[in-house]
């Protein structure tokens, strides 16, 4: 199923691979799982905000803005690829990077990036994760004052138009997992504000998918996300026109995997990131994939998913983060520096 004309750009290398994890599937003693590169979609080291953004920027562009507003925590993804696609696009680009007391403000991983794509960041302290207040509207008044045209983007990328770049990445994977011959009985993601999602969901209820569509959540809790996912895809399929619309009992979502807190290390985050660093070669992220990866390690486990299933796992991107993270605490114990010729 595609959905109806919207303004588009092209920013993505599409189609984004669909691979075998062999390594990993029997690391993980039998289920076939095949990973579904949307870390490659490219731009702006990509991540699956590069298939919302392609709406989402050209949106901007057709009500004739000249500046992106964005917003984020301190080390987002999002913030890092609008920064990115702003400057290919020819917009300026203001970021509004969120955090709490204590977070580390240092210029790394996707920090260091927004400031080499040449974005403005504004920091702000918020008590509460994801309660910007009135900022953005705020500087996009200030923006507005000097002249300027500002396209204040949703958190995460999250509207309507975003969430049809997941339709439309629907129908790229099951156009692949029909080439290779293989019917998949789940879809593993990570969730954060749930627009990618909302897209899978509709995606799968319409075409209509064989797989389970299953979420992990990094931050908020099932039950809101649940209630958030069947209402936020009911208004997006009003506005593209999409016929059916997911309900609850259409997919699952899971918060056992946030730990302490979202973008906090877990044990089970740190596992997954190794193991499928050293299976694979393939590096996930620690505040999403990885997070999402453990909930799928821990679903073989309980045997949830069965050892005859077929996954695929969705990675959304994200490893530039890995960057602003302490290596000892991102490394398991048995991997230690060895300095050739030393002693003791
Ligand atoms: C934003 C993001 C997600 C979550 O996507 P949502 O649409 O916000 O739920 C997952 N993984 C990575 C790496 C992200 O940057």
């Amino acid at each position: 199923m595609r959905v109806p004309q919207l303004p588009r750009m092209s920013f993505a290398q599409l189609p984004t691979p669909l691979e075998e994890a062999k390594r990993l599937g029997e690391a993980l003693g039998g289920p076939r799982i095949f990973l579904k590169r949307d870390d490659l979609t490219g731009a702006g080291l990509g991540g699956n905000k590069v298939r919302k953004l392609e709406y989402v920027i050209a949106r901007a562009v057709a009500e004739g803005a000249d500046t992106l507003v964005a917003c984020g925590g301190y080390q987002s993804n999002m913030a890092r690829i609008t920064a990115a696609l702003g400057a290919r696009a020819g917009l300026r680009v203001e970021l509004v990077l969120g955090g709490m007391a204590g977070e580390s403000r240092a210029w790394q991983g996707n920090l260091l990036l927004d400031r080499l794509y040449g974005a403005r960041v504004h920091f702000i302290e918020t008590e509460r994760r994801w309660e910007f207040g009135s900022a953005l509207q705020d500087l996009a008044a200030e923006l507005t004052r000097q002249g300027r045209h500002p396209y204040v983007i949703p958190l995460g990328g999250s509207s309507p138009e975003g969430m049809a770049s997941y339709i439309n990445a629907t129908d790229e994977l099951l156009g692949q997992l029909s080439a290779a011959g293989v019917r998949a009985d789940h879809l593993y993601v990570a969730v954060g504000s749930g627009g990618t999602f909302c897209g899978l969901a509709l995606g799968a209820v319409n075409a209509p998918a064989p797989y389970r569509l299953v979420g992990i959540s990094v931050s908020r809790g099932a039950g809101f996300l649940r209630e958030r996912v069947v209402a936020d895809s009911a208004a997006a399929a009003g506005v593209l026109q999409v016929a059916r619309t997911p309900q609850a009992s259409d997919f699952a979502v899971y918060d056992e995997y946030i730990g302490p807190g979202y973008g906090a290390l877990t044990k089970g985050c740190v596992e997954a990131i190794s193991l499928v660093a050293r299976t694979e070669g393939v590096l996930l992220d620690p505040v999403y994939s990885g997070k999402a990866m453990h909930g799928l390690m821990d679903h073989i486990r309980s045997g949830k998913v069965s050892r005859d299933d077929t996954v695929v796992f969705l990675h959304t991107g994200g490893s530039p983060a890995l960057f602003a993270y302490d290596p000892d605490s991102l490394s398991p114990a048995d991997v230690q520096p060895h300095t050739p010729g030393a002693s003791g």
